[in-house]
C-alpha cells in the first residue's frame, strides 16, 4: 500500500511537472496550416507559435496546444499555405520614387517604333510646348539607332533652346542636345568618368554627339534642384506597402547614385513614424571612381546618422560594370557588333580586393552589379586573392548581381569562394534589354543569365526585383518572379510562348522560393534572423490560399496572399 501511493505521488508530480515545462502561453497561434517552413531539418509542419515578434515553436496541431493560454491569438489557417515572408535582396525603392514625382514622364512616352516615329513625337512636344525650358523623357529605342547612336544635331533642330534629356531603353544611357549639354557646362575638353564604361561617346573627329553613357552625366545632374525627403518618403512608402502587401518584409536598397542620402532621410523619417512596413537594408552606392577611397567610412557614417531598428547599413554596392545593350557591360571577347570593344570596368581587381580587405574590418557586405563574364571573373579573382591575403574566409558576403553572361570555367568557383550570385527572375521573359542580343551575338545571348547551371554548380543563388521605375514597380511581385524563374515564360505572352534562353535554366519552384528566402538571408547574412520558419528567427509570414508547390505554375503569379505576418504581427496596410 505504501509502495503504491509513493510511487502514484510520483506519476502526479512527473506529469505535473511534464506539464509545467510544457504548458508555455504565447502570443500568436497559428495552426492547421501546410507550413512550407524552408528549414532543411523540419521541412514542413502545421502549426507555429509566436511570442514577442519571434517564432517560439513549429510542429504539428497537437503539439501547439501545450502553446495555447487564455490571452493566446489562436489563428485556424483552414489548410491554407504558409511561407517565411520574402525577401527582395536587390532593388531600387528610390529610384522608384523619384520616377513616380514626374508629370513629363507619366505623360510623353516616346515610341519605340522607328526613328521616324520619335521625330515625329518630338516635334509635337515641341509644338505643344513652344516655350519649354527643359524636357526630361524616356525612352528611345537604342537598337534603331545602332552602335553609332543618335547625335544630338538630330534634336537640335527640332529643340533649339529647350535643354533635352532623352533617357534610352536600357536605363543607362541618355541622348541631349546641344542646349543641354552647354546648360551643364559640358564642352569637348570636359574629361570622361570611366573609359569604356561611362564616357560622352565622339564621332570620328572627336566630336562629341550628345549620347551619354552610363554615369557620366550623373556628376551635372547632381547640381539640379533635387526633391527633398518629405516628398519622396510617400511615394517610397507606397512602393514598400505594395512589396510588403506581395509577402515581401525585408528589402536590400541596390542605390540611388547622388540620391542615396536623401532617400535614406526619407525612410528613416517613415521609421520614425512607423510607417515602415519592411526591414530596410541601405546600401552606399558607388559609381563614380573616387568614391571608392571614402566608400567604408561613408557606410559607417549614414549607421551613425540614419540607422534604426529596422533601417540598416551594412553593405556596399558598386556599378561594377555596365549592360549588354549598350556595349558597356565588360565581356571577355568583344561585342559581336563592336570588334575591338569589351566594354568597361569602374574599378580593376587590385582595387576592388583592398575594398574587400577593408570592408572585412568592419564586417560590411559587398553587393556588384556584374553583367558580363569579365566583370565577374574580375570580381571571383579579387575574392579569390582577398581570401588568401586573408588567411582564412573572409567576413565579408560578396554577391554578384545580373550575371547575363557567364564564362563556364568561372561557374564553380561562386560555390568554392562562396560567392552569392543574384539573378532578377522578371527579366527571364525575354522581353526587356531589347539589343543585348546583337551586342552579345548568337552564342552568348543563348546562354543568358544562366540560373540553372550557376545554381547545379552549388553556388547559393538569390533572387530579387531590380526596379528602377514606378510603372514597372508591379513586377517587383516575387510571385511574378517564381513564376517566370521556373517557367523563363513571361505570363502577359501565355504559356505558349518560347522559353527564353536554355529550357535547362528553369529551376523549380522549390528551388524558386529559396532563392527568395533563405538564400537571401544567407546572402544578407541575416541566416539566424529571417529566411525561415524555426524556433528563435523573426515571425516573418505570408499565408495564400492554395499550395504553391502543387498548384499550376502558370497560375502562381496570380497569387494574392491573405494575410502577411511582419515580427509576428499581421500587417493592415493601405
Ligand atoms: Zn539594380
Amino acid at each position: 500500500m505504501k509502495r503504491i501511493s509513493i510511487l502514484s505521488l510520483m506519476l502526479v508530480t512527473l506529469l505535473l511537472i511534464g506539464c509545467n515545462v510544457k504548458k508555455q502561453p504565447v502570443d500568436l497561434v497559428l495552426k492547421n496550416g501546410t507550413i512550407y517552413t524552408e528549414n532543411e531539418k523540419n521541412p514542413k509542419a502545421e502549426a507555429v507559435a509566436v511570442k514577442d515578434g519571434k517564432i517560439v515553436f513549429v510542429g504539428t496541431n497537437k503539439e501547439i496546444e501545450n502553446y495555447i493560454g487564455e490571452k493566446t491569438k489562436v489563428n485556424d489557417l483552414q489548410g491554407k499555405t504558409v511561407l517565411p515572408s520574402f525577401i527582395d535582396s536587390h532593388t531600387h525603392p528610390g529610384l522608384v520614387a523619384m520616377t513616380s514625382g514626374n508629370a513629363e514622364l507619366a505623360k510623353y512616352q516616346l515610341p519605340t517604333t522607328s526613328k521616324k516615329d520619335t521625330y515625329a513625337y518630338l516635334r509635337k512636344i515641341a509644338k505643344e510646348n513652344p516655350n519649354l525650358p527643359y524636357l526630361m523623357i524616356g525612352t528611345w529605342s537604342n537598337p534603331l539607332w545602332g552602335v553609332k547612336g543618335p547625335d544630338r544635331k538630330e534634336i537640335d533642330n527640332i529643340f533649339p533652346k529647350t535643354v533635352v534629356i532623352l533617357l534610352d531603353s536600357s536605363g543607362h544611357s541618355y541622348w541631349l542636345n546641344t542646349a543641354a549639354l552647354n546648360a551643364f557646362g559640358i564642352n569637348e575638353k570636359t574629361p570622361d568618368l570611366k573609359e569604356g564604361l561611362s564616357f560622352f561617346v565622339k564621332d570620328k573627329n572627336g566630336r562629341k554627339t550628345g549620347w551619354v553613357k552610363e554615369f557620366a552625366l550623373l556628376p551635372y545632374l547632381a547640381n539640379m534642384p533635387q526633391p527633398g525627403p518629405e516628398h519622396v518618403a510617400p511615394a517610397i512608402e507606397q512602393f514598400l506597402n505594395a512589396l510588403a502587401k506581395n509577402g515581401v518584409s525585408t528589402v536590400m536598397d541596390a542605390g540611388s547614385f547622388n540620391a542615396e542620402e536623401t532617400m535614406f532621410k526619407a525612410v528613416q523619417m517613415l521609421e520614425k513614424q512607423g510607417k515602415l512596413p519592411v526591414r530596410y537594408e541601405a546600401t552606399h552606392h558607388l559609381y563614380m571612381p573616387s568614391q571608392l577611397k571614402d566608400a567604408v567610412n561613408k557606410v559607417l557614417e549614414y549607421r551613425k546618422l540614419y540607422g534604426g531598428k529596422l533601417l540598416t547599413f551594412n553593405t556596399i554596392k558598386i556599378h561594377f560594370d555596365g549592360v549588354n545593350e549598350i556595349n558597356t557591360a565588360a565581356v571577355l571577347e568583344d561585342f559581336a557588333n563592336e570588334p575591338g570593344n569589351k566594354g568597361g570596368m569602374l574599378y580593376n581587381e587590385e582595387e576592388l580586393k583592398n575594398l574587400m580587405l577593408e570592408s572585412a574590418k568592419h564586417n560590411i557586405n559587398i553587393h556588384l552589379h556584374t553583367v558580363g563574364d569579365r566583370s565577374t571573373r574580375t570580381a571571383l579573382n579579387a575574392m579569390e586573392q582577398a581570401q588568401k591575403e586573408y588567411g582564412k574566409k573572409l567576413p565579408v558576403e560578396l554577391t554578384l548581381s545580373h550575371l547575363e553572361v557567364v564564362n563556364s570555367a568561372d561557374m564553380p568557383r561562386f560555390k568554392k569562394l562562396g560567392v552569392h550570385a543574384n539573378f532578377t527572375p522578371h527579366w527571364l521573359g525575354g522581353t526587356v534589354f531589347k539589343g543585348s542580343d546583337v551586342a552579345l551575338g548568337e552564342h552568348r545571348f543563348a546562354h543568358n543569365q544562366p540560373v540553372g547551371e550557376v545554381w547545379r554548380a552549388g553556388a547559393n543563388v538569390t533572387f530579387s526585383s531590380d526596379v528602377v521605375s514606378m510603372p514597372e514597380a508591379y513586377r517587383a511581385n516575387p510571385f511574378l518572379g517564381i513564376q517566370m524563374g521556373a517557367t523563363r515564360q513571361d505570363p502577359k505572352l501565355g504559356r505558349n510562348t518560347p522559353v527564353f534562353g536554355q529550357k535547362s535554366d528553369r529551376v523549380s519552384v522549390k528551388d524558386m522560393v529559396k532563392g527568395y528566402t533563405i538564400n537571401n538571408a544567407v546572402q544578407m547574412a541575416m541566416q539566424n534572423e529571417i529566411g525561415s520558419i524555426e524556433a528563435g528567427k523573426s515571425a516573418d509570414f505570408v499565408v495564400i490560399p492554395s499550395d504553391i508547390f502543387t498548384m499550376d505554375v502558370y497560375d502562381i503569379s496570380k497569387i494574392k496572399p491573405t494575410a502577411v505576418y511582419f515580427k509576428g504581427k499581421k500587417q493592415e496596410l493601405k
